[in-house]
């Protein structure tokens, strides 16, 4: 946003309450790697040059790569600066800081969507003798006490930690709700290189049916890795993960899971395999290489007949306990009456329902990679036109209409 801005030459402040990339510095696992590929990480005006464009960057690569942006671009970034309120005056937003207040006539909203990692409120219950992490605060296994271990959450997050964990010798268990499965590679290519050629992940929030619904859909349960090598739960179980369902609920120390893994399981095999006929039809339609392997499909999730439905948390087997049961933002700053009774912010497409108010980086904000690194380009030059028409005083393209790429002379 800080380069679509300063292209437009529209004078901005950034401001950071830690440090550029402070996520990726201080919010993530020691091995994590980028699920996403050198070179779908595309900033406007800044791409991956490197000679290994389907590599995954580790979190040093990532943040090297965030800061070398920030230096490029010269982005007015005020590092070391927490927003502790934005309240609504005349003309604009009165912006509080730790380092004085701000005076603007726009706000643009991109604090993150995983500041705060959601956790069950069944955790309660929990017996005092189980220490628990989230993805935030768990670095490796080492922190971890000997025993077993329960990862609760079979995204991207609960997936890899359950595989590394398992990996440290202690036994693992991993309850499951809702999960997205898909391939690393298909076809001889990146799951993600086929979801950007074939358009998926540029599908716009006005095109789904339930933007809701599809707003609060997990991440995909994919890593990135040098072998490329899927980690789903057929890999888990392959290498002695337990599965069970999802917890429902804990009852003097007795942990209750659903009976209903495999429906999920066989929901999630179904929607994987709905992905690759999109993909077989693209590909179909726009043959680009006669290479290509022929279209073939996964062998289905396996999963007990009648896992367990039970579990004594004081019998001493779990000694740790991962939710891994997805994140939250963390708006609990923003003193402007733009919440829904869920405590979201409502917005079309990005644009808040508060004149000069814009939001980023939000799951399918404007498009299905919204919440990538890649998507936030995209998003940036449709809200920053939306943004300088306000400033003109023009009316304001409609929100579901995205910017021409000749967006400093794009007129509305
Ligand atoms: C575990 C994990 C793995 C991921 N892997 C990938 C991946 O492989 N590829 C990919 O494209 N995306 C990935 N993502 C999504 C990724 O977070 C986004 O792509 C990207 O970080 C979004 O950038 P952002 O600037 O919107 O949010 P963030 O990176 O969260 O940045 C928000 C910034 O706002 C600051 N901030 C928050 N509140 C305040 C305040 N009150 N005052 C001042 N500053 C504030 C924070 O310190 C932070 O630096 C992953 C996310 C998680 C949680």
């Amino acid at each position: 946003m800080s380069r679509c801005l300063a292209d437009r030459s529209i004078d901005h402040v950034v401001l950071e309450r830690g440090e550029v990339a402070n996520s990726w510095k201080n919010e993530r696992w020691d091995s994590l790697r980028l699920l996403t590929p050198n070179w779908q990480s595309r900033l406007p005006g800044y791409g991956y040059e490197g000679d290994d464009p389907d590599g995954f960057r580790t979190m040093p690569e990532t943040i090297d790569f965030l800061e070398c942006y920030a230096e490029v671009i010269s982005a007015p970034v005020q590092t070391d600066t927490t927003v502790t309120s934005v309240r609504s005056v005349d003309d604009g937003y009165l912006v509080a800081t730790t380092q004085g207040d701000w005076q603007c006539r726009t706000v643009v909203i991109a604090s993150g969507a995983c500041n705060v990692a959601r956790v069950p409120a069944v955790a309660e219950a929990l017996p005092s003798s189980i220490a628990t992490f989230t993805p935030m605060d768990y670095r490796n296994p080492d922190q971890l006490a000997p025993g077993g271990v329960l990862v609760v959450g079979a995204s991207a997050s609960g997936t890899q930690i359950a595989a590394e964990i398992h990996r440290s010798g202690r036994p693992v268990t991993l309850a499951l709700g809702e999960h997205i499965r898909v391939p690393r590679v298909y076809r001889g290519r990146d799951i993600e290189w086929w979801m950007d050629a074939a358009g998926v992940l540029d599908e716009f929030y006005t095109e789904v049916d339930n933007i809701d619904r599809v707003r609060g859909v997990p991440s995909l349960q994919l890593a990135g890795s040098d072998d490329r090598h899927t980690v789903d739960l057929n890999s888990l179980t392959d290498v002695g993960v337990k599965l069970l369902g999802r917890l429902a609920g804990i009852n003097d120390g007795k942990a209750q899971f659903s009976g209903a893994l495999r429906n999920l399981c066989e929901m999630s095999d179904l929607k994987m395999n709905r992905l690759l006929d999109t993909i077989d039809e693209w590909e179909t339609e726009n043959p680009f290489d006669e290479e290509v392997p022929p279209p073939h499909r996964f062998e289905p999730t396996r999963v007990e007949a009648s896992p367990p439905l039970g579990m004594n948390l004081n019998s001493g087997e779990i000694q740790t306990i991962v939710w891994a049961t997805g994140f939250r933002p963390d708006h609990s700053w923003l003193d402007v009456p733009v919440f829904d009774r869920k405590g979201r912010i409502r917005h079309d497409g990005g644009v808040v329902e508060a004149a000069g108010m814009y939001l980023m980086g939000i799951p399918f904000l404007r498009r299905r990679k919204s919440s990538l690194i890649d998507g936030a380009g995209d998003d940036a030059r449709d809200l920053s036109a939306h943004l300088a028409a306000y400033l003109d005083g023009a009316a304001p393209r409609p929100a579901s209409d995205p910017a021409s790429d000749d967006t400093a002379s794009a007129a509305f």
